[in-house]
């Protein structure tokens, strides 16, 4: 069906739209997507020349805005040089230098990268790894993971098995694919000593635990405190389990911390990278091993290898890409930034909590939530929205902000204001 935000859509939009599969979209009833056309900072422009502001940095990804020239230098300088050669017998520099930048932004001795396509892949990756570190020390029960309810890894079968199948966006596998062992990130002490019973009950047949840190995404934007995964790393200490840190969504600034584990203090054994590792650019992933995972694949025998090879691995403009984005970490005050962002986000969305219908309000660095008790039309909110100049897509009864760490403070007003705005209407 034609969108009612834009009647009149380019003729390349009418004539794909009947060929191209939309992500999440039930394709009978999806009106056709918005053409877009242009984007710069924190702008989106439309085919008919409307801006909108985007409060989700197009799936988490645009840390640095759009379009950002240190990037796009890269990427162009490496466009012209060289756009891609296999990582099979070839060394190139982007990649070289990444995994060395990433073992040194990355805490502890993370220092092995591995890199990837896509976040589900990454964490595939994490998985297959974990299951080899206990293989390749002739320890062959310890396949199976343990992974939390409201938890969000990806989408391919391996990750689905990860993910919360009751709430989240595969509950129609549920029983259909093989799950992993489940259980409850503790808000308390009591849930605490469940789950330190659970883990006992399960570590012999457990080769990793693989979590979120400080905040599941997609699961709902659910807070966890740090000391959290703090026991987590304990408890994987004391059980012979590894512990995935899945920072797909949390890396790069978006918790106020470079990576959100480290307000824990603590390393992951395994952690997954992607969204703003390129800043929004290009796809890559990274599934980074600390030295003992690494150190468990050396040896003679070739069958101790890590046998995984996608054909993009390491690919030189997305990892140039990446490496100016990191740069940018670095030069400019992104950190600084998305703690600015939080404060004002905390002062203009305070006054949700007075909104019949709104269940709690609660930032994270630069993610802001007014978490309501049931949204009936998710689709009337997404075209209130859009109608508001904001690009803001609520999910299940979440309406959230993950604006680039380089919004403004007008910009990030507009964003909050729409909010109060939408959600008020509604309530
Ligand atoms: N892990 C987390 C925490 C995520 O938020 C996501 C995506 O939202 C993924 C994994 C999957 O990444 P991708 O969509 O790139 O496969």
């Amino acid at each position: 069906p034609l969108n009612p935000l834009f009647p009149s859509p380019p003729d390349w939009l009418l004539e794909g739209a009947a060929h191209l599969w939309l992500p999440y979209s039930q394709m009978q009833t999806t009106p056709m997507t918005l053409p877009a056309v242009k984007t710069e900072g924190v702008r989106i422009t439309l085919a008919d020349g409307r801006e909108l502001i985007d409060g989700i940095s197009s799936w988490w990804t645009a840390a640095h805005g759009y379009n950002h020239p240190r990037i796009r230098e890269a990427v162009s300088r490496q466009l012209d040089a060289m756009p891609h050669i296999m990582l099979g017998g070839f060394a190139h520099e982007p990649a070289m230098r990444l995994a060395k930048r990433l073992a040194d932004v990355t805490p502890g001795d993370l220092a092995h990268t591995f890199f990837s396509e896509s976040g589900s892949v990454s964490v595939e990756i994490a998985m297959k790894m974990a299951v080899q570190y206990w293989l390749n020390q002739g320890k062959h029960g310890k396949t199976r993971f343990i992974s939390f309810r409201g938890g969000y890894h990806g989408d391919t079968i391996g990750t689905m098995s990860v993910c919360d199948p009751e709430e989240g966006m595969h509950t129609l596998f549920k029983g259909a694919i093989p799950q992993q062992l489940l259980a409850d990130l503790p808000a308390d002490r009591e849930k605490e000593a469940a789950l330190e019973a659970f883990i006992a009950e399960h570590a012999h047949e457990t080769a990793a635990i693989v979590t979120e840190p400080l905040v599941q995404g997609a699961g709902g934007m659910v807070f966890h405190e740090p000391a959290v995964l703090a026991k987590l790393r304990a408890l994987c200490d004391a059980h012979d389990i590894l512990l995935i840190v899945d920072e797909i969504f949390t890396g790069f600034g978006r918790t106020g911390t470079l990576f959100a584990c480290e307000q824990a203090g603590i390393v992951p054994d395994i952690m997954t990278l992607s969204k703003a590792l390129t800043g929004g650019t290009l796809a890559l992933a990274s599934t980074t091993a600390r030295k003992h995972v690494f150190e468990a694949f050396l040896g003679e025998d070739p069958d101790k290898a890590l046998m995984h090879g996608p054909t993009y691995t390491g690919n030189p403009l997305a990892c140039a890409a990446a490496l100016a984005s990191l740069e940018l970490f670095e030069e400019e005050p992104r950190l600084e930034q998305a703690r600015a962002i939080a404060a004002q986000m905390e002062e203009e969305l305070a006054p949700a909590r007075e909104i019949s219908r709104v269940r709690d309000v609660r930032v994270l660095g630069a993610l802001g939530v007014i978490e309501v008790d049931k949204l009936d039309d998710v689709n009337w909110f997404k075209q209130r929205f859009v109608e508001e100049g904001v690009w803001i897509r609520p999910f299940r009864n979440i309406i959230y902000i993950t604006p680039p760490l380089v919004t403004g403070k007008e910009d990030l007003s507009r964003l909050t204001g729409a909010m109060l705005k939408v959600t008020r209407e509604w309530a």
